[in-house]
């Protein structure tokens, strides 16, 4: 196992993005990016050389193969995979990036107009994953994460064939200790020539384990 990455260059995106409304407001979500820094120490350990993009967590990772660039917003997740993508072999997709952002974001804290309701207009984030998927080589492996409340592995294919993944990790949410916040997750992953690999509750740093051990046999 160890050494198994060797030499592999290694692009994880972690965490939530946060999509500022005014300067102290934002639209976030619950993911805390356990799930994406736990693999980025399971890449690390193996030899690979890690790039982790990370949202928003209060998470810390001190390990010499792993430079982390922070970020706020999809927009900044975006561009810095962009920019990643090209020189990494593998690109492991488990941050929660909103999928949409206000149009506008104010310069002032909005204030509270009495009786009145306030209208924020939302535009689409463009889709990290689907497009490093267009981007791909073939020697690139892309991997990415479904969290899904009905019809999972239908709905987990359905996003492995649109983005191009090479698999998918679909999280449970329907089993306690799994998902968001959690230290415990429970995964299935997906192939894309419809292979299946279930595995049970377990701790995210075990989970990662897994996962990992499937990229190197990859
Ligand atoms: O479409 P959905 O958000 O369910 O897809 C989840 C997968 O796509 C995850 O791997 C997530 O990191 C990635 N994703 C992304 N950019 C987005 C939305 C999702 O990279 N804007």
């Amino acid at each position: 196992m160890r050494n198994s990455l060797l030499h592999k260059k290694i692009l994880i995106t972690a965490g939530p993005t946060y999509e500022r409304i005014d300067p102290v407001r934002f639209i976030g979500n619950f993911s805390t990016g356990k799930m994406g820094f736990a693999i980025a120490e399971e890449c690390a350990n193996r030899g690979a050389e890690v790039v982790l993009i990370a949202g928003v967590t209060s998470l810390s990772v001190s390990h010499p193969n792993i430079r982390r660039i922070d970020v706020e917003s999809a927009m900044e997740m975006y561009e810095a995979c962009i920019q990643e993508f090209p020189e990494t072999d593998i690109a492991i997709l488990s941050a929660a990036v909103a999928d949409y952002r206000p149009l506008q974001s104010a310069d002032e804290k909005i204030k509270r107009k009495e009786g009145e309701n306030l209208t924020i207009t939302l535009v689409p984030n463009p889709d990290i994953a689907a497009s490093l998927g267009q981007l791909k080589k073939p020697h690139q492996l892309l991997i990415g994460f479904a969290l899904e409340t009905e019809n999972e592995e239908a709905n987990a294919i359905k996003k492995m064939a649109k983005k191009n993944l090479d698999f998918i990790v679909l999280n449970s949410l329907k089993d306690s200790g799994a998902g968001f916040g959690h230290d415990t997750n429970k995964v299935t992953i997906l192939f894309a020539n419809s292979e299946k690999k279930s595995f049970e509750l377990k701790s995210k740093k075990e989970v990662a384990r897994d996962i990992v051990d499937v990229i190197s046999e990859k």
